[in-house]
């Protein structure tokens, strides 16, 4: 190829994506990832509905975005009830309108191990992890047409990529089917002509609460893990989403992988 025609087939703009006044719901937003990414959004300009059981934390991220002078709505909701979840959507369109970004973050690990695990942690952590996933895309994606764009993140993980020894039952099985919903959803998206993007995150350890719901600790034992292992911030997640939100508009992010440097699987 010439280096004319090279020019030629270049459509990117390459201003970064500007998504200042527009709408966001995260779910998993009262701690870890999501608070991250939250406060991000908001601090970036955007209007951000916050999903999560837990109304007091969420209450408590709201007000720290409307003290730094951002807007935010607290939506409690357990992502499992897929109607609850159909209204949090509805009142965020009330609210804010139409959303254009989703992160898709509830999810948690319980050890459940497939040869004498718990069967209702199992179909608990498919329920969030993966169906919550789909459910939620699917209504974003309808309010992303009505607003002509959109970008929706799928809060992965290093086990969608490999099943680490001492895996947690249905933990990685449901981080590989988030891998392939990423790509079925490019698919979709492709095939329907919509102007919405879809990318995973796929950290490996990141210091937040997910250890305390992993082991059913408390905060002196999760300390404890935490201390034997490298990890990352959660800040450190929020960094490369907005490196793939920011992304010129026809320029797709498709899975961002990042480990602490010093994790060995
Ligand atoms: P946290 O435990 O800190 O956050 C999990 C969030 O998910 C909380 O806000 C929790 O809110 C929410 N959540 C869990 N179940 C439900 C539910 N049924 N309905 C609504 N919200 C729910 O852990 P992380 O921030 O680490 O986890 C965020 C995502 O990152 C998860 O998908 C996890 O699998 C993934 N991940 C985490 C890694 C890590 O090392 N920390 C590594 C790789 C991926 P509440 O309890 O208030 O409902």
């Amino acid at each position: 190829m010439t280096a004319r025609a090279a020019t030629d087939r270049k459509v990117t703009d390459r201003a970064p994506s500007d998504w200042r006044g527009a709408t966001a719901l995260v779910t998993g937003a009262s701690s870890g990832i999501g608070r991250a990414v939250a406060l991000r959004l908001a601090g970036l300009g955007l209007r951000v509905a916050l999903v999560a059981r837990r109304a007091d934390r969420l209450a408590d991220v709201v007000a720290e975005i409307q003290a730094a002078g951002g807007q935010a709505l607290a939506l409690p909701c357990d992502v499992r009830d897929l109607d609850a979840l159909a209204r949090a959507f509805q009142a965020a369109q009330a609210a804010f309108g139409p959303v254009q970004v989703l992160l898709n973050n509830a999810g948690f690990a319980r050890q459940a191990p497939l040869l004498s695990g718990d069967p209702g942690l199992w179909r608990a952590m498919l329920e969030v992890n993966v169906l919550a996933l789909a459910a939620g895309t699917r209504l974003a994606v309808e309010q992303m047409q009505a607003a002509g764009r959109g970008h929706i993140f799928h809060l992965s993980s290093m086990s969608a990529h490999r099943v680490p020894p001492g895996s947690s039952g249905m933990y990685a099985a449901t981080k590989h089917a988030v891998k392939a919903l990423t790509e079925v959803h490019r698919q979709e998206l492709h095939e329907a002509g919509l102007p919405i993007r879809v990318t995973a995150l796929s950290p490996g350890y990141v210091k937040t609460e997910f250890v305390h719901t992993l082991f059913q600790c408390d905060d002196a034992a999760a300390e404890a893990v935490y201390a034997g292992i490298q990890s990352l911030d959660p800040d450190d997640v929020a960094d490369a989403l907005i490196y793939a939100l920011q992304a010129p508009p026809e320029a797709q992010v498709h899975d961002i992988l990042l480990r602490p440097r010093r994790q060995q699987s």
